[in-house]
């Protein structure tokens, strides 16, 4: 059997549209072999994502999307291969729910300013237990017809700049590489390219996940293409990082984002996986 690795993706847990349980499944259909659930900011997911994945022979690796502050900037990081009970990770995704909460509560007041009532509410009921995040309110925007689609809500209203967009402290990208490592993981800088950095501010940040301890960048991510794998690929090179490859799935409304539907990692590029005991 081929080996088919993604090792980034969202379950209900945060901003997925599938429960771990049909996440796996839908994984295993997609010929995955190797599922790293990695939800924003909680591991809550993993024992129901185990539980399937023995049941479907998928592997299982323990994940994590940390939102972590850099230089004022948000940079996503994903934890594999992380102990979820290590107390310092698990304290701190205690407290992220709570920043998580806080700024649920201020994105609704900014809303209600452009008379959008009762979105807390409703952000409260979609995240269930799970971790409230931007992409429930933009799905109650749409649900309300304020907006058509979920870009929309995020063009309109929750990207920076925006009028319901709150700055939020997350976790400093040191601490956040420190819990994953120490934890028994390996931290990785998340799509890469979506952060829109200049080649100069690339290497700054670089140097300083690699300082931390970071171990592995994305060079595989959905909808990348040829030049774009080119230019991460060289980083992976340059800064001495393994290459990780992950859809970044969240539902199946978006057929670009499949679970496993990914381009292979370039032959000279250490594979994360080599790295995950
Ligand atoms: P949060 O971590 O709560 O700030 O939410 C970030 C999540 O919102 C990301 O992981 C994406 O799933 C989603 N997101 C961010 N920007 C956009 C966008 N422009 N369009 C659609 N979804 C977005
Ligand atoms: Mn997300
Ligand atoms: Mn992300
Ligand atoms: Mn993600």
């Amino acid at each position: 059997m081929t080996e088919l690795y993604d090792l980034h993706c969202h379950s209900t847990a945060s901003d997925g549209a599938l429960s771990p349980t049909e996440l796996v499944q839908r994984a295993h259909q997609q010929g995955v072999t190797s599922l790293a659930l990695t939800d924003h900011d909680t591991t809550a997911g993993l024992t129901e994502a185990q539980l399937c994945a023995d049941a479907t022979g998928v592997k299982l690796i323990t994940g994590i999307e940390l939102s972590t502050n850099w230089q004022d900037k948000c940079f996503h990081i994903v934890g594999l291969g992380i102990d979820p009970n290590y107390a310092p990770l698990a304290e701190a995704t205690c407290n992220l729910q709570s920043t998580r909460l806080e700024r649920a509560e201020k994105i609704a007041l900014k809303l209600e300013k452009k008379r959008i009532p009762d979105a807390l509410e409703a952000v409260k009921n979609a995240a269930g237990d799970g971790m409230i995040t931007r992409t429930h309110f933009a799905d109650f925007l749409v649900s309300q017809n304020h907006v058509s689609t979920q870009q929309e809500a995020f063009d309109r209203y929750l990207a920076k700049g925006k009028p319901a967009y709150v700055s939020t402290s997350w976790a400093k990208l040191e601490l956040a590489v420190s819990w994953i490592t120490e934890s028994g993981g390996v931290a990785v800088l998340a799509h890469p390219l979506r952060y829109k950095l200049s080649a100069n501010w690339m290497k700054r940040l670089l140097t300083a996940f690699k300082d931390a301890g970071g171990q592995g960048i994305e060079v595989i991510t959905s909808r990348i293409n040829a030049d774009e794998i080119r230019l991460v690929a060289d980083y992976a090179t340059r800064f001495e990082l393994a290459g990780s490859m992950g859809s970044d799935f969240h539902n199946a409304v978006n057929q670009w984002t499949e679970l496993g539907r990914l381009a292979p990692l370039p032959k000279n590029i250490k594979p994360v996986w080599e790295l995950l005991k």
